[in-house]
């Protein structure tokens, strides 16, 4: 199926082997490059990384239930990783949070292997873990193929799926995440500060903790934007530069692995659960994006609403309107739905606004002056369970048929959505069965991910809804908690 028809300039740039404006093919876009090729890059990495103190490399994907596995070669058998892969059951399509695991149509059981290949244009050595570095790592078959159930290069096939449209998306995920004593009991956490939510007080309480956490992101080449205390007890949240999808996803991957490190060496435990106290407010993991043709930001100077062009708005609306079943990619964990709830800033409406921070689509244009770079979309509604290579490479998808179709947005929703009439703006949905429901009816989802990955997906939700579908709030938190 083909879903649209705007072929973009940059068709052959991507040397796309699928249908012009469709989100099928772009085999090149996820082809390993020639074993020749990948060698000479593997020697120069292993110089550099050698010069670096590094022992060691942890090549890492992340899974359909938002677990990020991993991995590791020492440094002398990096070349051989580039070469030929590093071994991963296929049966990892189908694990669950709590390392359960189910099976799909296309995946289970004990027999089969995938390679693993550490994508060295990403590798860096980990600042708060000396003698290692880390790389993200694409799935490949043992003859050389792109594995279909690949979330990575899913991404990427969406990425050049918008540059056969002439179209780059640069994101940004927010990482939140709550710190608590390492040495406390594990159902009850303690935190390390009392302060008030955004208070210079917490960041006094943990001034050296906080600075470690910038120094070891920035020696890793990421651009911090901001740091601050968040609003629930010992929260805490950085966000950094916006880079393209892939490229996001896998500095969502390194913030938070770079967070736990160093929370480790000051004795501290981290959560990026959706929900760490039963009622309190949770920790998001927000998607914001931009549009970009050209050079230019698609967000800006527009004649749609708050200086939208007709692409982004499409973009946007494509986007809006597949929120219920993006949740089944952007909120993996059925604890998602403890977090998305109204009056949480979570942003359990299914509406947009104007730097609303309770509607699911959040519309950004900073300030006058800054706009035509600034101006961006944040998804409020997805959290750091989800896999950010599903959930770029999701949004990345609706948004292209959005675009495609020249869809509108709805009208603009201003306030609380809360207190509004009941009913008059719809909620997200607000359990896993109901975003489930939603994405077997995508079509879109359907044919973007491809029928392997979304079987898998949907095996994987399936069965993590059965786990805890009785399971009480309290449960369900304590059984989540420490997983992400
Ligand atoms: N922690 C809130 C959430 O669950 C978001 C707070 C904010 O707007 O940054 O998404
Ligand atoms: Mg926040």
């Amino acid at each position: 199926m083909t879903l649209g028809t705007a072929a973009g300039p940059a068709a052959s740039a991507t040397g796309s082997t699928g249908p012009a404006g469709g989100l099928g093919g772009h085999l090149a876009a996820v082809t390993l490059p020639p074993c020749a090729a990948r060698v000479e890059q593997a020697e120069a990495a292993v110089d550099r990384l050698r010069t670096a103190a590094v022992d060691a490399v942890a090549v890492t994907w992340v899974d359909n239930a938002g677990i990020t596995r991993v991995k590791a070669v020492p440094l002398g058998a990096l070349v051989h990783a580039a070469q030929w892969g590093v071994g991963a059951a296929p049966c990892f399509d189908v694990f669950l949070a709590d390392d359960g695991i189910t099976t799909s149509p296309s995946t289970g059981g004990p027999t089969g292997d995938l390679r693993l290949y550490p994508d060295l244009d990403r590798v860096v050595p980990l600042a708060a873990q000396p003698g290692w570095a880390w790389a993200p790592g694409d799935r490949h078959t043992q003859a050389g193929t792109p594995h279909p159930g690949c979330q990575r290069l899913f991404a990427r096939r969406m990425e050049a799926a918008a540059a056969e449209r002439g179209l780059t998306l640069r994101a940004g995920i927010e990482v939140e995440w709550v710190v608590a004593l390492a040495g406390g009991p594990q159902d009850e956490p303690q935190y390390p500060t009392h302060g008030p939510a955004y208070g210079m007080h917490r960041l006094t309480d943990l001034a050296d903790y906080l600075r470690d956490v910038l120094r070891a992101l920035g020696e890793q080449g990421l651009t911090v934007l901001q740091i601050h205390p968040e609003y629930a007890p010992g929260q805490f949240e950085v966000s950094v530069a916006p880079e393209g999808p892939v490229g996001a996803a896998d500095t969502s991957v390194l913030v938070r692995h770079t967070v736990r490190a160093v929370s480790a060496r000051h004795g501290l435990r981290v959560s990026f659960a959706p929900v760490v106290e039963p009622g309190a407010v949770g920790n998001g993991g927000h998607l914001h994006l931009s549009l970009w043709r050209d050079g230019h930001n698609l967000g800006h100077g527009g004649p749609g609403p708050h200086g939208l062009t007709a692409e982004a708005e499409g973009f946007l609306a494509g986007v809006l309107g597949a929120l219920p079943e993006l949740l089944v990619l952007g909120c993996s964990s059925p604890a998602g739905y403890l977090r998305l709830v109204p009056s949480h800033w979570a942003g359990a409406y299914q509406c947009w606004g104007l730097e609303n921070r309770e509607a699911a689509l959040r519309l950004v244009t900073g300030s006058t002056g800054e706009r035509a770079a600034a101006a961006n979309a944040e998804v409020k509604c997805f959290d750091a369970s989800a896999n950010p290579y599903l959930a770029v490479g999701a949004v990345l998808a609706a948004g292209l048929v959005g675009l495609d179709r020249h869809l509108s947005l709805p009208p603009e929703f201003t306030g609380d959505p809360a207190a509004a009439e009941p009913g008059s703006v719809p909620r997200l949905p607000t359990g896993p069965a109901e975003a489930l429901a939603a994405f077997e009816r995508s079509a879109v989802l359907r044919e973007a991910l491809g029928g392997p990955l979304y079987e898998a997906v949907l095996a994987v939700r399936r069965a993590e809804g059965e786990q805890y579908a009785v399971a009480t709030p309290e449960q369900l938190v304590a059984a989540t908690r420490w997983r992400y």
